[in-house]
Parts: structure tokens; sequence; C-alpha cells
């Protein structure tokens, strides 16, 4: 199973944590990386889906693949487990917060004197329903690459990660250097892969690294034959 065979699957950017009709918790993403990897994802296969939270309009205008817009990371993880099948490849580029308000105000919170406290509660965590989906429907000739984006010790969570996830391969985005992170038009990564490979990347715009991260995956599916 090669990669212009499968169905690929992608999400990007930040999903939103509303706790009042008027107020959110959300994060920096902007979801550049996801479409740069889904672009490059639909030069190799047409049947590209690319699943994102709120980002800029322009950027997923007139795409020749599906998008699919989604607002919080339950949603992300309803979508993402109605997409992924057999013969699939699914790249969690997405940022989903981590955390969601306990309560949702049905009105807006008037503001008053004084500090106010928001108690918040885990999102699920979606790789690790997928690994569950996975191991549960049987899928066949799957594959699933999740991102890292670390400040410190950075192998040693992207190798946990890889572990606790159940992934195929890890993106690992040293965001403490200059010219990788969150809103920047240029990567430096490192991919480490489920059959031990530790590939650095050199600082590279997000469109040249979404094409080395799909390089690597179609080797990967290369390797294992069927
Ligand atoms: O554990 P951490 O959030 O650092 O892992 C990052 C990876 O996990 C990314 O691939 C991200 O898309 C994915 N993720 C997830 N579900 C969450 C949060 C992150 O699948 N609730």
């Amino acid at each position: 199973m090669l990669l212009k065979e499968s169905k690929i699957i992608i999400t990007g950017g930040p999903t939103r944590e509303w706790f009042d009709p008027v107020r959110y918790i959300s994060n920096a993403s902007s979801g550049k990386m996801g479409v740069a990897l889904a672009d490059r994802a639909f030069k190799i296969s047409k049947n590209t889906v690319f699943i994102h939270g709120p980002i800029s309009e322009h950027l997923v205008k007139d795409k020749p693949y599906e998008c699919l817009k989604i607002e919080t990371t339950a949603d992300l993880l309803e979508e993402v487990l109605s997409e992924i099948e057999e013969n699939s490849v699914l790249i969690m580029c997405a940022a989903p917060a981590d955390y969601t308000p306990v309560e949702k105000s049905e009105e807006k919170i008037k503001k008053q004197d004084g500090d106010i406290v928001l108690h918040m509660k885990r999102t699920p965590d979606i790789l690790k329903n997928v690994a569950e989906a996975k191991k549960i429907r049987k899928l066949k000739n799957f594959f699933v690459a999740g991102f890292a984006a670390e400040t410190t010790n950075t192998e040693n969570y992207a190798m946990s990660k890889l572990i606790a996830k159940d992934l195929d391969m890890i993106c690992l985005n040293d965001v403490s250097q200059e010219g990788a992170g969150f809103g920047v038009d240029t990567n430096i990564m490192t991919l480490f892969t489920r059959t031990g490979l530790k590939i650095e990347l050199p600082i590279l715009t997000k469109e040249k690294a979404a094409s080395e991260i799909l390089k690597q995956i179609d080797a990967e599916l290369l390797k294992r034959g069927d």
C-alpha cells in the first residue's frame, strides 16, 4: 500500500472551547503546517481530507480537496473517528485545546470587580482514541503520524509520545528554536518512526517540511510491503 493509493486525512489548526457565548479558550496554532501537508498530500492522492479548526478563511479558500471545519476538540475527535478507515493515513497536525471549561454559560458572564475562577476539565486525547479504534475495528493498512511541539527535553518527550499514543511516526518541532513554532512560515523538525529511524530536517519552509514528512511516510508504507 503506497501513499498514492491511500486516503490521506490531515488535521490542522487550533480548537476553541467556549465558556460563554462570546468567550473561548484556544491557542496560537495558525493551521499553516496542516494546509501545507494537505496541499502536498492532494498532489499524491486525490483522496485527501483536511479537518481544521478555526483558521484564516484564505488558507482554505478554493482548495481542490475536501475541507471539514470543526470548533472543539470533541468535534475533532468525532470527525477523525468517522474519517479513518482501512488503507488510510492520518496526520494529526492540529493543536487541540487540552482543557475545556466544565460549564458553558448560556449567557455572557458579566464583568465584576475582582477575579473569577474558570474550572476546566481535560478534553479527550484524539490520538489515544484513534489507537483504541484501530484495535477495536481491526483497521488494516492504517498509518498514523503525530506532532510534538516541545521546548525542553524534546527527544525524550517525542519518543514517549510515539509509544504512549501508539504512533507510526512523530514529527518533533523544537519550538524554542528561532524559525520553528506557531505562526512562522518555517519549521525545524526531527522525524522519529516506529521502525527506529531518526531523521533530522534542516530549517525548511512548511511546504518543504510537508513534502519531507510525506516522503518519509511513503517510505514507511513501502517497508510494510502490503
Ligand atoms: O500530548 P501532546 O498534545 O503534546 O501531543 C501532540 C499530538 O497529540 C499532536 O499530534 C496533536 O494533534 C495530538 N493531540 C490529540 N488530542 C489532544 C491533544 C493533542 O490527539 N487532545
